[in-house]
């Protein structure tokens, strides 16, 4: 599997792909395992009874229901990139 590869510049490295496909990263916390998506942008834990201040890299599942999405129908803001002078045109691709 090769390194993950930033969402966007700016923005932490919520995903990586590779010969086995995409799968999303989470952050699990060192000291007690908690996880959370997307990865904290800050030393801690969500768990508040735990006083963990460092997260690994942790790939999540590429199977799972999907319980609710939002279907965004607007030119996401910077800092996601989008090729200038084209359409936006949004884009899903569920499977399943
Ligand atoms: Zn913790």
């Amino acid at each position: 599997m090769t390194d993950g590869v930033p969402a966007a510049p700016g923005i932490r490295t919520w995903f990586r792909s590779g010969p086995e496909g995409f799968v999303l990263l989470a952050g699990r916390c060192t000291t007690c395992g908690a996880l959370s998506f997307p990865p904290l942008a800050f030393p801690g834990c969500p768990d508040p009874d735990c006083e963990g201040l460092e997260q690994r890299p942790h790939p999540l599942s590429t199977t799972g229901t999907l319980w609710s999405y939002t279907d965004a129908r607007y030119v996401p803001p910077p800092p996601y990139p989008r090729p200038p002078d084209t359409e936006f045109s949004p884009y899903a691709q569920p499977s399943g």
